[in-house]
């Protein structure tokens, strides 16, 4: 039996705001436990939550960006069910009237674009956390991060396979971040995912019994598990068994998933309006206001980048990736580089530098006009391509301008023909087995005859000159 899986996502956002969702605590990542708090996030009978008009304006720019529906009237739910973390006992989130509906986003796998639709955006508030390591046989309760502003955006069953998957949560990544609502730290948890995910035999049209994946930390983790998880319901159905819905762990150590609980329903959650917080209200002049504060979104930036620059595709989608980094090419083209001269220096030298660092282009000394005059000096023949990756380096490395470098390093490119003569005359007179040998047809020894004379000279010979020479004096 042939089977395809069926998949859908659901996705935790924790929204930038400098408050919480329902009281004015601030919002601190690895701040002191406990510190980030007050009487109405640590659920203290009496008080009242008051909503965060940011937060409510930040979902609504996520619909606005992946095309939901924005609902001009909206309600907060009490979602009830017990847990350390939870200090009042419920979560405020959204049920039946979210925020968000509808929509969708376009990803590209191999090639092929699909889109894949969302469900709905909604807004609720995040639990604190548990901490069971260095507590002995305790357990610890940090609340600094109940209350926070989290959305949820939760994917239609449309993805068909763990790859789809990784591209949808990327590029759904890539959203927020351009739109600047959430920073989108999977590590750090600021972006979390869960998949749902079942198998069908190809043909059918009902799905199948979904189990859903939860601890999944990154892109990679999210299309390793999905494609455990697949092969494993694959395996039961094959054996004759039955998948029990259920909520299971991803162990990224052992490389399985593993049974968590029993899956909850809806009315477990015991859902009711909370009748401390007003219906949000949407008109059209807020929408507009928020649809104004939009920037160009990652595809349509990736779009213009192909026809404005002439760029291939692939290095649209690299430049595009991050906002920081298609804002830094746009900067260097505009003070005066080739496009695509500016961006191999990027794809190639610069991320190189920047992964060895695991920094972000934004948090590089290096501006974009340094890259455009060192790509001059290799026009003006200054420096070769292959000295230039030095003087490169030593810009990211020190601040320095292009030009200082070459000139403190002593890298200008020797182009002086009589030179550059001298010492192929001398390479070849060294060599005058291999001389032989070319000249009864091993054309392969140029590469020999050029790696000499540049290595004599520290690789600052001029290469075409080098090159026009050495087939003179070989006779070829
Ligand atoms: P639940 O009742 O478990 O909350 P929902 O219908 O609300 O399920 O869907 C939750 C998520 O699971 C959505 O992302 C949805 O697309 C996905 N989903 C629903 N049914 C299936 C299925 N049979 N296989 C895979 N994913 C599914
Ligand atoms: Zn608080
Ligand atoms: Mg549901």
């Amino acid at each position: 039996m042939q089977y395809e899986a069926v998949i859908g996502l659901e996705i935790h956002a924790q929204l930038l705001t400098e408050s919480k969702m329902f009281c004015g605590c601030p919002i601190k990542f690895g701040a002191e436990p406990n510190t980030q708090t007050c009487p109405v996030c640590i659920g203290m009978p009496g008080v009242l939550p008051v909503m965060n008009k940011k937060a409510i304006e930040y979902v609504i720019k996520t619909g606005l960006a992946v095309n939901c529906k924005i609902a001009p009237y909206s309600r907060f739910a009490r979602k009830n069910y017990f847990y350390p973390d939870l200090p009042k006992g419920y979560q405020i989130s959204q049920y039946e009237l979210p925020l968000c509906e509808g929509g969708g986003i376009g990803i590209t796998v191999n090639g092929s674009t699909r889109k894949i639709g969302l469900t709905r955006i909604h807004l609720e508030e995040d639990a604190g956390k548990n901490i069971h390591e260095g507590a002995g046989n305790h357990s610890f309760v940090d609340l600094n991060r109940a209350g926070t502003p989290l959305m949820e955006i939760v994917s239609e069953p449309d993805i068909r396979s763990p790859q789809e998957a990784a591209e949808f949560v990327k590029k759904l990544r890539a959203i927020v971040r351009y739109i600047g609502v959430c920073d989108g730290n999977m590590e750090q948890g600021s972006l979390r995912c869960d998949a749902n995910v079942s198998v069908r035999p190809i043909g059918q049209k009902e799905f199948g019994t979904k189990t859903e994946i939860k601890n999944m930390n990154s892109f990679r983790f999210v299309e390793k598990a999905l494609e455990y998880e697949i092969k494993r319901q694959i395996k039961v159905l094959n054996e004759g068994g039955r998948i029990i819905q259920e909520t299971r762990l991803w162990d990224s150590g052992k490389g399985i998933t593993e049974s968590m609980r029993s899956k909850e329903e809806a009315h477990d959650y015991r859902y009711f309006p909370d009748p401390d917080l007003v219906p949000v209200e949407v008109d059209d002049a807020w929408i507009e206001q928020i649809t104004a504060q939009l920037v160009e979104l990652p595809d349509a930036r990736r779009q213009r980048f192909i026809t404005q620059y002439s760029l291939p595709e692939q290095d649209a989608d690299l430049l595009t990736s991050e906002r920081s980094t298609a804002e830094w090419f746009e900067q260097a083209v505009k003070s005066g580089g080739d496009p695509k001269a500016v961006s191999n220096w990027m794809m190639g030298e610069f991320m190189r530098l920047l992964n060895e660092e695991g920094k972000q282009i934004d948090e590089s000394a290096l501006k974009p006009k340094q890259l455009v005059d060192m790509l001059a000096l290799i026009d003006k023949g200054t420096i070769s391509g292959k000295i230039a990756k030095t003087v490169f380096e030593e810009m990211y490395k020190t601040g320095k301008e292009a030009e200082a470098v070459v000139k403190e390093k002593g890298l200008v490119q020797i182009s002086d023909t009589a030179g550059i003569e001298a010492v192929i005359g001398e390479i070849l007179d060294k060599n005058p087995n291999e001389v032989e040998r070319f000249r009864a047809g091993d054309e392969k020894l140029m590469g020999f005859f050029v790696g000499q004379i540049m290595k004599a000279m520290k690789g600052k010979a001029n290469p075409a000159i080098v090159n026009e020479i050495l087939k003179k004096k070989l006779g070829s």
